[in-house]
């Protein structure tokens, strides 16, 4: 293996050369306390930044064995340990260093979420970080100089501070990786309890602001309480501290399986509760407010999403009897409206396994959610095509084993079909199911029930392979995340912008991948198959394999794990699927 005096030498060698010059870096390099590995050089200073990896053996590292034992403990320390990384660059970087991308260091960091992610792996015989690097030139002119100063200073600056026990923040350490494992034991028990999902007593779930995902200021939030009526403990694997003392369990409000409904004024932090509730599906960082409001993995939020496409969808239990007699069985459209939408939206999330699911009527379709007496007098059923989701969500339930919890301050019609029945007021939780039931005795609703025939059984659709094609021109493979809700995917831009539980542009980059990968097995298989083989394959191997051209050991691309949901919702917007009849 070369030495760093070899990439000294090299460097020297090339500098004031033409850009196409820095190739020669490609190879590993052996410094005196870690191995690095170049494994990609970009083509000129504009293109995306090269990619290395920092290797550091366990010996030297010596992290310890019980931060990594078992797959949330080695997820978490490698999400602390980016972060960690993403601090000590911002601490020794230069930053530019010429034009473009020069002297740029980076690690692909997540948000509030803690989520797998390719940028760090830890084993028991060495911890790696995979980065990306700009390097440096002038026009198109090599600095040999400035990318010494990042190779030889800089990267072995950032290791030894980042990825070096003894100079980690022990304490924050622990404390990071034992807060995940207890969120994840929470989720593991959500189920056995009857519940879909519990906010922690003293939870913050209002953000800094809309542009901002970090907890509004102590002294502006109002942390969460749970009504007396809902109150339960859950018991954590690591003490942690509420209402001031160390414990061993968490108080909070438990919220049960069946139809939940948030109702209160306007203003007065519904919203707020169903978005924590739908970033709950993921383990948070400490400190960030929400991380101990946990709802189980198969929730899926649902909104209204006018103009995407459906392909083959079975919406006829919500839509029937469509203008020009079109099929609703088996329903297709380029342009859904925000009713059509709404309820493919469901049945897609239902047929990949959801179990609850979110749904605010801020997002939702009026028409869709309800239809009142008055409208029904006027507008007769046999010109109204939708059945509205108040005449389902109990069969849902009932005969699906799928939950709801819904935002809805608008329309009391709900009371007869929910099971608990929760106020926000004054950001506040009050549990006022009781009164809600008696209310719908007492002003008995006019409407009438408009299903006529149950639920069709879930359809598992087969999508042809085939119209999954990411080539483009020359490229067989051109796949790019631009933002965390748009993927071009050959010629398409798929817009996920309706699928809100995507949180990380590194995960929507995963899901661009994996359904290239998906395609390229050629599966004789269903969507639900499909979707369940990629959860799997992470679950065997990990994020590394999604690239396309990975082969041996080397970096694989910034990646983050996405849910099967959301992997499944990218497919149903990909305009050029096509489904088998
Ligand atoms: P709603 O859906 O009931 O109309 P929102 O959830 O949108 O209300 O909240 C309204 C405003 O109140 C938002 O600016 C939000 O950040 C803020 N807010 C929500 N919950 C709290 C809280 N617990 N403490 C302080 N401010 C809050
Ligand atoms: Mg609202």
């Amino acid at each position: 293996m070369r030495t760093v005096d070899d990439l000294r030498n090299i460097l020297a060698r090339i500098d004031g050369r033409g850009y196409k010059a820095y190739k020669d870096l490609q190879g590993a390099y052996a410094y005196p306390r870690f191995t690095l590995f170049i494994d990609h050089v970009q083509g000129d200073p504009f293109a995306s930044p090269s990619k290395i990896r920092v290797r550091v053996s366990g010996a030297v590292a010596k992290l310890p064995p019980d931060l990594f034992s078992g797959r949330v403990r080695r997820m978490a320390l490698q999400d602390f340990l980016i972060r960690e990384v993403h601090h000590a660059i911002r601490q020794v970087c230069q930053g530019n260093r010429g034009i473009g991308k020069s002297g740029l260091i980076a690690i692909d960091v997540g948000g509030q979420e803690v989520l797998e992610r390719t940028a760090m792996v830890v084993t028991p015989q060495w911890v790696e970080a995979r980065l990306s690097l700009g390097l440096p030139a002038q026009g198109r002119t090599i600095l040999g100089r400035q990318a010494e100063a990042m190779f030889c200073h800089e990267m072995p600056e950032i290791a030894e501070r980042a990825l070096k026990w003894e100079h980690v923040d022990r304490e924050r350490a622990h404390a990071f990786v034992d807060c995940v494992d207890n969120q994840e034991s929470i989720r593991a028990q959500l189920d056995a309890l009857g519940l879909v999902a519990f906010i922690a007593d003293g939870a913050v779930l209002p953000r800094g602001s809309g542009a901002s995902d970090r907890p509004l200021s102590r002294e502006r939030a109002q942390p969460f309480r749970a009504p007396d009526s809902l109150r339960m403990s859950i018991p954590v694997l690591h003490p942690v501290s509420q209402d001031g003392r160390l414990t061993h369990s968490l108080t909070g409000c438990g919220i049960p399986q069946g139809v939940t409904l948030i109702v209160g004024g306007g203003y007065h932090g519904k919203s707020t509760v169903l978005r924590a509730l739908e970033r709950g599906v993921y383990p948070h960082v400490p400190e960030d407010g929400r991380e101990y409001v946990v709802t189980t993995e198969q929730a899926v939020k649902i909104r209204a999403e006018d103009g995407r496409s459906i392909e083959r969808v079975d919406i006829s239990g919500f839509i029937k009897n469509l203008p020009y007699g079109q099929d609703t069985a088996q329903f297709s459209t380029d342009n859904a409206s925000g009713s059509t939408s709404q309820a493919a939206s469901i049945l897609e999330a239902v047929e990949v396994g959801a179990t609850a699911l979110l749904l605010d009527e801020d997002t939702s379709a009026t028409n869709f959610m309800v239809r009142d007496a008055r409208m029904q007098a006027l507008v007769h059923k046999e010109h109204e095509p939708i059945t509205p989701f108040v005449d389902r969500v109990r069969e849902l339930y009932e005969r699906h084993g799928v939950s709801t919890v819904l935002v809805m301050g608008g329309c009391g019609d709900y009371f007869d079909v929910a099971d608990t029945v929760i106020a926000m007021q004054d950001y506040q939780p009050l549990d006022v199911t009781e009164e809600a039931q008696r209310i719908a005795r007492e002003f008995r609703t006019q409407r009438a029930i408009e299903t006529t025939a149950p639920l069709s059984e879930i359809t598992y659709r087969i999508p042809v392979w085939t119209s999954l094609d990411s080539s483009r021109g020359k490229r067989e493979v051109k796949i790019e995340a631009r933002s965390v809700d748009a993927i071009a995917f050959g010629h398409e831009v798929i817009d996920l912008s309706g699928v809100e539980q995507l949180v990380d542009a590194s995960q929507t980059r995963a899901i661009g991948y994996a359904l290239h990968l998906a395609s390229c097995r050629l599966m004789d298989e269903g969507l639900k198959a499909m979707v369940q083989g990629l959860v799997e394959f992470f679950d065997d191997a990990g994020l590394d394999g999604l690239d396309p051209y990975h082969q041996g050991e080397r970096h694989p691309g910034n990646f983050a794990r996405p849910r099967a949901f959301e992997i499944a919702a990218a497919l149903n917007r990909l305009r050029t699927l096509r489904i088998r009849e």
